[in-house]
């Protein structure tokens, strides 16, 4: 259960004019998240907030006086799914029931939020980088940080996330981040060890650096790699997300292999096999240097686990470029791929480039590529078969009675047995599938 905390609050009268919903009218929140762990992370700032508020957090649209779609814009079809939601909570409203609504995140920060703010007659529309401003809305003193990684991170028994850097300075041809995230801002050193000493000291286990491009890190001269030294010595088990192949240092993958608490899993998102397509979506690296950083990746961190994304039928892709990512695939020899239709976001370059690809070309390239990461997890996975792993549990309780945790090398198992989350057992892999392994009785 997450804890409840203050944040640090700056009190000086409201700058932005009085938009706060009347006091006493609010006493219930949802909070409904979509996308990222970017996301994740922001709805438990926005969570706290509503915590300290004094309104008490519900499950469902219907109990609810506030509800808060924290959105994400990554799928084409982000806004229709959002607009589904909001003719929802329209028709409750209308009902007397829910009272206020906000649209935050990504889509609060795009350009089609003033439609749907008139058509569904939103209360509150934030982008990314004013969620401080629901503090206001909902009757708190006007919290004035300057940008969001100097906000503390989630607070959870177990694991947290600690955000260390937001934006991105690259410019991926079909990414939005960059226009609704702006350009890169690192949080400092001093303060990002400061909250993991603080979180751990708490009893957390488990902490997760997040940035969207984790390992661009930076604090004069100070890379990635020194943070990520410091906080292993601190938290007991460490991982990071998402990382760059330009800005992934050899000295990172050294220390992933040499800290015992870093999880021996990369992140390192690819997005095709081709040259010539890299090129063009402005990777900035080509696919040569990509398996360079896979082959270090192997050497220095014994038993680690490797995932990537992937992006089949952006505009202008040939069967020549599809034949480079599967040689890809079969070189890097990946544990787990999350593969992505092209689908064009308004605002992006991608969006206005020709020579769309047909997407029943699109659809088979991205099952051949899906075959080809599925055939090599699963002969991998195999490979565990009979090895006994201590596993740390992250959810205790599932309904089929099982928990799930992670291995060392960064597995996902699932153990035949309710164990405590944030607790280890040691359990012998029986069987595997292409995406996860499947224990035995633990031994402890
Ligand atoms: S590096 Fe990642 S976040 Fe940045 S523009 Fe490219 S895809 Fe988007």
């Amino acid at each position: 259960m997450m804890s409840r905390m203050r944040v640090a609050i700056t009190k000086k009268p409201a700058e932005s004019g009085a938009r706060s919903a009347p006091a006493g009218e609010l006493k219930t929140a949802c909070i409904r998240t979509f996308g990222c762990q970017m996301n994740v992370h922001d709805s438990d700032r926005m969570r706290r907030m509503i915590l300290d508020a004094g309104l008490s957090e519900v499950q469902d649209y219907e109990s609810a006086d506030l509800v808060v779609l924290n959105t994400c814009y990554v799928r084409e079809n982000a806004v229709d799914r959002v607009r589904g939601h909001l003719g929802q909570l329209n028709r409750l409203r209308r009902e007397g029931k829910v009272k206020k609504i906000a649209l935050t995140g990504c889509i609060g920060a795009a350009e089609e939020s003033a439609e749907l703010k008139e058509q569904y007659g939103i209360d509150l529309v934030l982008g990314t980088h004013n969620t401080y401003e629901l503090a206001e809305f909902i009757g708190l003193p006007t919290m004035r940080e300057t940008y969001t990684p100097n906000l503390p991170g989630v607070e959870g028994r177990h694991s947290a996330f600690v955000t260390i850097m937001t934006g991105c300075n690259y410019r991926c041809s079909y990414c939005i981040v960059p226009a609704v995230r702006g350009r890169m801002i690192c949080r400092s050193m001093d303060d990002v060890l400061e909250e993991v000493q603080r979180l751990t000291a708490g009893g957390t286990e488990y902490i997760t650096l997040l940035g969207q491009t984790v390992d661009a890190w930076r604090e004069s001269g100070k890379r990635f790699a020194d943070l990520l030294k410091r906080v292993a010595e601190i938290a007991p088990r460490v991982w990071f997300t998402t990382s760059h192949p330009s800005n992934m240092e050899d000295r990172t993958l050294r220390i992933i292999g040499e800290s015992p608490s870093i999880v021996k899993r990369l992140h390192l998102p690819v997005q095709s096999g081709s040259d010539r397509m890299l090129k063009m979506m402005h990777r900035g690296y080509k696919s040569d240097r990509y398996r360079r950083k896979i082959e270090v990746f192997r050497e220095e961190v014994a038993d680690g686990t490797l995932s990537t994304d992937i992006i089949v039928g952006h505009p202008g892709e040939t069967e020549e470029d599809h034949e480079a990512t599967l040689r890809l695939v079969e070189d890097c020899r990946f544990d787990t791929a999350y593969i992505f239709k092209f689908s064009p976001r308004r605002g992006t370059e991608a969006a206005e480039m020709p020579d769309r690809v047909p997407d029943e070309v699109v659809q088979r390239r991205f099952l051949e590529v899906l075959r080809a990461v599925e055939q090599n997890a699963l002969r991998q996975n195999r490979d565990k078969i009979g090895s006994i792993e201590e596993i740390f549990i992250r959810e205790g309780r599932t309904r089929n009675g099982r928990a799930i945790g992670e291995t060392w090398s960064g597995h996902a198992v699932h153990v035949p047995a309710e164990a405590e989350p944030g607790s280890y057992v040691k359990a012998r892999i029986e069987s595997a599938g292409p995406h996860v392994l499947y224990a035995g009785e633990p031994a402890n």
